[in-house]
């Protein structure tokens, strides 16, 4: 390949389902090659098995794409000067192509039955040979052939894969890979309902769109090299191609639904953020060199290489996921999340419509810097909104005892005593109290915090309570004390 030649990669997704984890990942490959290579990303969508289209699919996966910032210079929507990029609309393109295919020899009809298909199989399987087609179709004379379409056999379109060869190809990232041709079928081009197989659609559009380097999962490995003989069939140069390493589940088995095969929109759900699931996604397979974790979009372009992929299994490890989102979360500003933060918070049926942005922001950046999901800024802020219901039980033991009613009426009194309810005078106060009184500070700390939020853990008391104000705190107060006194 000519070095001077504009690196173009594509993400070609199937509208099967929604995105998930691995293809999010060979979109986000393929992207930082792109922009590391000042090269082109085209979003290029395979639709040509209809059979396995889920309707709602694409959306999603556009909009999977678009919140994790995977921008596409070329495809749908966008447009581009190698378009359509949606292969249902290109199928004139695949039946040319074979039919250039079948002019030079290098492909055929075939008018097997799907009967006589399961007939030869059965027969292979039960003499314990290899599988596969055993050509028949490959001989018909023209005559045949002719006599066949007159009558409107249905057919498909076979590759004639040469006999006795090595195909072996270069991958970037597992160096070269060899296949035996016999191990290789009469490959189909072009299927009975005239739309092209993946093989040929895949090939035809790469060659078409002048696409430089396919990065993609192994689990496709098996089909480079009928994609190379493809290639050469049509007398056209392969790309570069790149095989990214499988990703496993923590426990190392395959990823699945119920092991962290999640979608792109369900972390999004999950309170994960972008820019943490992009950084968390770069680094399954990838590794900046150094020890570097988390970094920002043009550190990650900038430090990107497929030198650096390794061909090793990635595990998947949502630990890792959760404190990269919690690093990120805490530099969030507030008012970015408070859309979302406020939606969950009305989903809870703590506020009605309306709520004062700044108590708002307040809220959220008191809690943002102790959570890891966004989800944690509702799960855990019950207390900015209503009084507690119940008391953490653990915590009630010990601070709610029966001397807890003497306690808490000295809060009370250190809180009545305050008059400019602000975090520092209600420390002084506190600090003050717990001196003149000799008593430890955490023996009118504890107590009070639990009034107030009905948990043990949270965020700086002081603060906390000057959010929620003087006289809601008084009266979460002496709440505690009529439960205590039930
Ligand atoms: N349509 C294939 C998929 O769904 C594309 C594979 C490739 O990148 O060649 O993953």
């Amino acid at each position: 390949m000519s070095t001077e030649k504009k690196v173009r990669v594509r993400f070609a997704p199937s509208p099967t389902g929604y995105l998930h984890v691995g293809g999010a990942r060979s979109a986000l490959f393929n992207f930082l090659f792109a922009r590391r290579m000042g090269g082109d990303f085209l979003l290029r969508i395979e639709d040509t098995d209809r059979t396995r289209f889920v309707e709602d699919a694409l959306t999603e996966i556009y909009d999977s794409l678009k919140w994790l910032g995977l921008n596409w210079d070329e495809g749908p929507a966008v447009g581009g000067g190698y378009g359509p990029y949606v292969q249902s609309e290109r199928l004139d393109i695949y039946g040319r192509m074979a039919d250039q295919l079948i002019g030079s020899g290098h492909a055929y009809r075939c008018f097997c039955t799907s009967e006589r298909l399961a007939e030869v199989r059965a027969e292979q399987e039960k003499s314990g040979g290899a599988t596969g087609y055993d050509k028949r179709c490959r001989n018909l004379s023209a005559e045949e052939v002719d006599k066949n379409l007159k009558e409107g056999v249905p057919h498909v379109v076979r590759l004639k894969i040469p006999e006795g060869r090595t195909v072996a190809f270069e991958d970037l990232i597992r160096g070269r890979i060899e296949y035996k041709s016999e191990a290789l079928d009469d490959l189909v081009l072009i299927k009975a309902d005239k739309f092209p197989t993946y093989h040929m659609a895949n090939v035809v559009d790469d060659h078409e769109m002048a696409i430089t380097h396919v990065l993609r999962g192994d689990e496709w490995i098996a089909s480079t090299p009928r994609h190379v003989l493809l290639y050469e069939a049509f007398g056209w140069e392969p790309p570069a191609f790149a095989h990214l390493p499988v990703i496993l589940s923590p426990d190392g088995g395959k990823l699945s639904k119920r092991k962290g095969a999640a979608s792109v929109m369900d972390y999004k759900r999950g309170g994960i953020l972008p820019e943490a699931l992009f950084n968390f996604l770069a680094l399954l397979g990838w590794a900046p060199g150094d020890d570097r974790e988390k970094m920002s979009l043009e550190e990650t372009i900038a430090a990107f290489s497929l030198e650096h992929v390794s061909p090793k299994a990635a595990v998947l490890d949502e630990k890792k996921l959760e404190w990269m989102n919690g690093q990120y979360l805490a530099e969030r500003k507030a008012e970015t999340l408070i859309d979302d933060v406020v939606s969950m918070w009305k989903d809870k049926g703590w506020i009605n419509d309306g709520i004062d942005n700044e108590y708002a922001i307040k809220v959220i950046d008191m809690l943002k810097v102790r959570s890891r999901r966004v989800t944690d800024l509702a799960d855990s802020a019950s207390y900015f909104f209503i009084d507690p219901v119940d008391y953490e039980e653990k915590a009630a033991k010990k601070h709610f005892g029966p001397e807890a009613v003497e306690r808490l009426g000295l809060i009370t009194k250190i809180i009545e005593g305050i008059d400019d309810f602000t975090h520092t005078n209600i420390d002084a106060a506190y600090h003050n109290t717990a001196e003149s009184q000799n008593i430890q500070l955490s023996a009118l700390i504890h107590p009070t915090r639990l009034a107030i939020s009905g948990v043990s853990a949270g965020p700086g008391l002081f603060e906390m309570m000057e959010v929620i104000g003087k006289d809601v705190v008084l009266k979460r107060i002496d709440k505690a004390v009529k439960w205590i006194n039930r």
